[in-house]
């Protein structure tokens, strides 16, 4: 009955942990004992056995103006497999004005076949037109349970009487709202001064964005979820000022889920001293911030003020997109790779350095982004139905963080040198393995488009 038992592993879930055998039908995962008989063994002697992990954001084949990002659906998906993340959710990307059912094909032409891992898409709400509400009611039914809208950026930013609207459709739609917040008008201001100033440096990006404008956009947006009970997901946290908003939101009755990422973990507005013109491989919005927030994170994960680490993978090239920005710190193109790399460091920074244990370190990276964005049971859980999206990772492996090494398609890694200990050996797909000894060897068209259920936030 049984195609595949992965044996004499570990199975580790956000729940609790166990010596245990996984076996495996048509994709699913059938059984959870000893002495399961099957044709096929996957020997996970040694290793941790993680349900396979989930990125909530990232950004692949995505254009802005006139460049696109490294990473296509294709290469993307590639590196996330190497790195563990079996499911990603990225973004219709449509701007103010377009048909939003029209990019939802579009999105599906580009990944549907392209894709090595499982993936799904946040509906992009870049205005609040008849036609924009009248599609998030039947893409909701579809599968399509979560929404992203910006206070900022040229094409997507919205204002507070759309956001209004939008909440309250999303609500009733029961779709998710997932928000980009930083003061649109505070950042314009900021880098007008900065500019004028002569400071066009990488480095006055940050000054350009401080904490206090993420804060005053998460905590009037949180306000206005509030005005129409609707639920709401702060993409992309990074400091202690925003984290206390989200907290006021909370001891208001709201519900506010909130996601940081490796890079404001591990970076620091220091990186953006390096030599040269090198601070612009770090220029991704919000900036990274003083040190003093890494604790911060750390605790808020650990104690589940924050249910999500995902990446914003957002690569562009340092050699001939950054360099836009070579005059002016603000038309360096915002973002940097970390798809391959999120699952690595959080282990070790976060299981290996006893900040979180196994259960919280699979709750961030799995299980939280599955509930919050409609995937579990099927993602997010290693239990009898679920899909055999299974992670076997060897807690010695020890590996430096490289762009010589990693699958990434871009020509750097913010993380160049940093090693770590602990690495995905055999990543499985819905029963087949896609990655063997941190190589990929899956198909590409493998990955199929998830279509969700409505959030646990509803
Ligand atoms: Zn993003």
């Amino acid at each position: 009955m049984i195609d595949c038992v992965v044996e004499n592993g570990t199975v580790v879930t956000a729940e609790g942990s166990r010596q245990v055998d996984v076996g495996i039908q048509s994709g699913r995962v059938a059984a959870l004992g000893h002495g399961l008989e099957a044709g096929r063994r996957v020997d996970a002697q040694g290793c941790f056995v993680f349900p396979g992990f989930v990125d909530g954001h990232v950004h692949l084949q995505m254009k802005v103006g006139q460049i696109m990002t490294g990473d296509d659906f294709e290469s993307g998906t590639i590196a996330a497999a190497c790195g563990g993340t079996t499911t990603l959710i990225d973004f219709t990307e449509n701007c103010r004005g377009d048909d939003l059912a029209e990019w939802v094909e579009k999105r599906h032409t580009q990944a549907d076949g392209h894709v090595a891992v499982d993936y799904a898409l946040h509906l992009t709400l870049a205005d609040a037109s008849v036609g924009t509400l009248r599609n998030l009611y039947r893409l909701s039914e579809a599968g399509y349970r979560s929404a992203k809208l910006y206070t900022t950026y040229d094409g997507v930013r919205l204002a507070d009487r759309e956001f209004l609207e939008l909440l309250a459709a999303a609500r009733d739609a029961r779709v998710l709202p997932m928000v980009h917040t930083e003061n649109d008008h505070a950042i314009a201001y900021l880098t007008g001064r900065l500019l004028s100033e002569g400071k066009t440096a990488p480095k006055y990006h940050p000054l350009s964005r401080p904490p206090l404008v993420e804060a005053e956009a998460a905590n009037r947006v949180a306000v206005l979820a509030g005005l129409v009970n609707a639920p709401l997901y702060i993409a992309h946290l990074t400091c202690a000022e925003t984290l206390e908003r989200i907290r006021a939101a909370r001891g208001r009755g709201q519900g506010v889920y909130a996601e940081t990422c490796p890079q404001y973990l591990f970076l620091s507005v220091d990186d953006y001293d390096r030599p040269g013109f090198e601070g612009a491989k770090y220029v991704l919005s919000p900036p990274l911030r003083d040190k003093s927030n890494w604790q911060v994170l750390w605790t808020a994960l650990k104690e589940g003020e924050l249910q999500a680490v995902s990446t914003d993978h957002c690569p562009w090239d340092y050699a001939t997109q950054k360099t836009l920005g070579m005059q002016a710190f603000d038309k360096i193109p915002n973002g940097a790779p970390g798809i391959e790399t999120r699952v690595p460091l959080l282990f070790h920074e976060g299981v290996g350095k006893g900040r979180l244990s196994l259960q919280q370190f699979v709750e961030v990276c799995s299980t939280g982004p599955a509930r919050i964005f409609g995937l579990y049971p099927r993602k997010g859980t290693i239990a009898v139905g679920s899909d055999a999206d299974l992670v076997i990772y060897d807690p010695n492996r020890e590996v430096t963080l490289s762009q010589a090494n990693l699958h990434q398609r871009v020509d750097y890694c913010p993380y160049e040198g940093y090693r770590v200990h602990g690495y995905p050996q055999t990543v499985l797909l819905r029963g087949q393995v896609i990655v063997e000894n941190g190589q990929f060897v899956g198909k590409v068209g493998q990955g199929e488009f998830v279509r969700r259920q409505v959030s646990c936030a509803y």
